[in-house]
């Protein structure tokens, strides 16, 4: 190949080196043992034998390596003299007219675009190795690490229910979870339904007075925010003048769900001065289109809160994957509103809709009852009226946090001042 040093044969004897060879023949010999050994025929070369002089061409004329040679002094190279010199390559090929007094280096040299693509080769080789060891590493390392989580789950689930994961949402789009247009319009007398049987007689265990008050808010905070904008306050409330009914779906429900649900109750009562009456136990379903109004199961009034453990079948959002980072949500809250001739905006109703299998696996966690007793206050506070906030030192902040298991004082302004709405008789 070009790199390798090419044999070059010596030119067949000319007419002027015969002539040579027989003046040297005929000229006195020295004694035979004083000449070097000759290589064997055809030894191309017969600088050792002794010359009277330096050589010349028939023309008269020394070159200078042959004046170099007699002198003892080193012969310099040429192109064609020189072994090394890679005659097929196109760099040697150039520089061969300069090369009379060149003595070629015997490193190796490639030309810069070989270099450099060879280098770029090893480099695209070096780099493709390296995010090939780095993606194996990774598939591994996230096998390895879903297998130790799983285990722990079912192990130690207290260890994994403390990372963060989405709390609740609460529903944008469920007609059910949100103010919606009034049922009903025009005034109603006391004690009679709306005339076309969706909603019941007005100022059902209206008071003429707030049944409670709320507990004064430890510090202040800006951190709340409403889920609804009021006709004539900033925010849509439930009626503080009259009790909010709740009924529970035990089906589904993780250990101490009643006492949870009594805690979280009995939680935003205190916040909002809201009085709550337990109805017992129901087997209605939630629904996005819960009617709001429902005399056959409940009465002549408007229908209760509903809370229910939901399994994945009812409300494909309750996943069970507690593996970290992926988001679950844990719960929707949510209530309806009804306005009287456009005026008067006030919830009547509402579900707290519990992730059944994500919250009771949670639940027998070390932290798993105050866990599941955040989530279900956090829905709750959507219920009587709070929206997320950004905050995530608050309970309604969107993802759970951990170490946030009670309102904060944010939330508490929030509920505070929710409780301390109008009274809505004509609804
Ligand atoms: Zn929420």
């Amino acid at each position: 190949m070009g790199d390798q040093p090419l044999d070059v044969t010596d030119p067949p004897l000319t007419r002027r080196e015969l002539r040579r060879r027989e003046e040297v023949a005929r000229a006195p010999q020295p004694a035979p043992e004083a000449i070097p050994e000759q290589p064997p025929p055809p030894a191309p070369i017969p600088a050792a034998a002794p010359f009277p002089g330096p050589r010349s061409s028939p023309s008269g004329r020394v070159p200078q390596w042959a004046i170099d040679e007699a002198a003892g002094r080193p012969v310099q190279d040429t192109a064609w003299r020189s072994p090394s010199r890679p005659l097929y390559d196109w760099q040697a090929t150039r520089d061969v007219p300069a090369a009379a007094a060149y003595v070629p280096p015997a490193v190796r040299r490639r030309s810069p675009a070989k270099r450099f693509f060879r280098a770029l080769g090893r480099a695209i080789g070096d780099f493709f190795g390296g995010l090939w060891n780095l993606i194996k590493f990774l598939i591994l390392s996230a096998i390895f690490t879903a297998a130790i989580w799983n285990a722990l789950t079912y192990l130690a689930p207290g260890f994994t229910s403390e990372t963060g994961r989405l709390l609740a949402s609460h529903g944008i789009s469920s007609p059910a979870l949100n103010p919606v247009a009034p049922p009903y319009s025009g005034a109603k007398p006391q004690g009679a339904g709306s005339a076309d049987g969706k909603a019941p007689p007005s100022g059902v265990e209206e008071s003429d007075h707030h049944l409670g008050t709320p507990a004064p808010v430890p510090g202040s905070s800006n951190s709340y925010a409403f889920m609804g904008k009021g006709t004539d306050q900033p925010f849509i409330s439930y009626d503080p003048c009259r009790p909010i009914h709740y009924v529970v779906r035990p089906t589904n429900a993780p250990a101490d769900s009643a006492k949870i649900i009594a805690e979280a109750v009995s939680s935003v009562s205190r916040a909002t001065g809201f009085v709550f009456i337990n109805d017992g136990p129901t087997d209605e379903a939630p629904s996005t289109d819960r009617p709001a109004y429902q005399p056959q199961r409940y009465g002549n009034r408007w229908a209760p809160v509903l809370f229910a453990w939901e399994t994945q079948a009812e409300q494909p959002m309750f996943t069970d994957n507690l593996i970290p980072g992926s988001k679950t949500t844990l719960g929707l809250g949510g209530s309806m509103a009804v306005t009287v001739d456009g005026k008067d905006a006030a919830y009547v109703t509402g579900q707290v809709r519990l992730n059944a299998a994500a919250l009771g696996t949670m639940s027998y966690g070390t932290d798993g009852y105050a866990t599941v007793a955040a989530a279900v206050k956090h829905e709750l506070g959507h219920v009587v009226g709070l929206d997320h906030v950004a905050d995530p030192t608050q309970l309604m902040a969107p993802s759970m946090s951990g170490q946030v298991h009670d309102f904060g004082s944010g939330d508490l302004t929030g509920l505070a001042m929710l409780g301390n709405g109008k009274c809505r008789p004509n609804v």
